[in-house]
């Protein structure tokens, strides 16, 4: 198996099978090419096929070069699900043939962490998928700690809408609406309405928020924002968000902000609109430092959160949307074979101009 991990590059080992994946060649440099198969490294390995993947905003950071962690020739993708092909002789949940929901985040379900229910910080795992091993934008990927970082998918369930379920509801869920507490009649600002700040959005309404205002410069996600139930949009690039999130919250701003962009400008928004005693819950990543406003806050009674999705809410979230409480599908806006991904990317890239949200790739 050592051999494996010293592989670089297309060098193919003999005897191996070989699949399609999309792999990272540095900053700016992406390929759909042949790659070996994965085999079982450990026994608690599970090797998955791709049914159905998609791309994260995370993953146009990667291929900017962001994420110094991701090396040349890594398969990227940290989202899917797909069917079992085999299993480790110590995977105990999953057989050849079972369909299964992939998380973002890899546990090993016995770590100091995960004994906390903090899996994105698994001793074990965390965020590797697609990041420090290979991912799910393949036609196989293997899966550690398989018993852990997968989940069951019944007969006849919409697959499409649980792909959502991989990364951008429990993200917008653990990292926005709980670590922001919003509660009943709460005012939320939701600052960005991309694919997480509308995750956000979504599960945001469980708590009936009395107001939901979206900012974003996008009027076309605004537009979407509102039909998903935003109360208020505003677009920053149009109007001075700060005026107008105080003038409807009558000067006294908003009990929680959400900053779902990952910039300087979006997170002091949030620190501009918090009102006395709210809450900041920051999603973005971020790749600089954001100035923070002592000056004004420090008297506030104000709190700020950070948070990698732990996918604990994963559970929660898959029977919300499997009793179709929430329309995930409702963020999936493009379509590809998984063949023509490097189209998907063209589209995802000009998400402003092609109207995307969430694109599908399907093997
Ligand atoms: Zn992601
Ligand atoms: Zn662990």
């Amino acid at each position: 198996m050592t051999f494996v991990l010293q592989m670089r590059g297309n060098s193919f080992p003999p005897n191996y099978l070989k699949m399609k994946a999309l792999v990272y060649h540095g900053a700016g440099k992406k390929a759909w090419e042949e790659k070996p198969k994965p085999v079982i490294a450990e026994p608690t390995d599970a090797i998955v096929k791709i049914l159905k993947t998609t791309i994260c905003g995370t993953d146009l950071h990667i291929l900017k070069g962001d994420v110094p962690a991701v090396t040349e020739g890594r398969i990227i993708g940290h989202e899917g699900v797909g069917i079992i092909e085999e299993t480790g002789s110590a995977v105990a949940t999953f057989k050849k043939g079972d369909h299964v929901l992939i998380s973002c985040i890899t546990s090993c379900g016995k770590c100091a962490n995960c004994k906390k229910a903090m899996y994105s910080h698994c001793e074990n795992g965390g965020w590797i998928l697609g990041n420090l091993i290979d991912g799910t934008q393949a036609e196989y990927v293997r899966i550690p700690h398989a018993d852990n970082s997968l989940y069951p998918i019944p007969a006849g369930s919409d697959e499409e809408a649980l792909v959502m379920l991989s990364d951008i509801l429990p993200t917008g869920f653990e990292c926005g609406v709980l670590n922001g507490k919003v509660s009943p009649g709460d005012t939320v600002a939701i600052v960005g309405a991309g694919p997480i700040g509308m995750a956000v959005l979504l599960t945001a309404q469980f708590y009936t928020p009395s107001e939901i205002i979206v900012i974003d410069q996008d009027p076309n996600r605004l537009a979407i924002a509102k039909t998903f139930g935003a109360t208020q949009t505003i677009n920053s690039a149009r109007e001075n968000a700060v005026e107008r999130v105080m003038a409807l919250t009558n000067g006294k701003g908003v009990d929680t902000a959400i900053e779902a962009v990952g910039l300087p400008a979006t997170f002091e928004i949030c620190e501009a609109i918090v009102a006395d005693g709210g809450r900041i819950a920051n999603i973005g990543v971020h790749g600089k430092s954001v100035p923070l406003h002592m000056e004004t806050l420090w008297s506030k009674n104000i709190t700020i959160t950070t948070r990698l999705v732990d996918t604990v809410s994963t559970p929660m979230l898959f029977k919300i949307v499997q009793s179709k409480k929430i329309d995930a599908k409702k963020l999936v806006t493009h379509h590809y074979k998984l063949d023509n991904i490097l189209e998907a990317y063209d589209t995802f890239e000009h998400a402003g101009k092609e109207k995307a949200l969430k694109v599908m790739l399907t093997a």
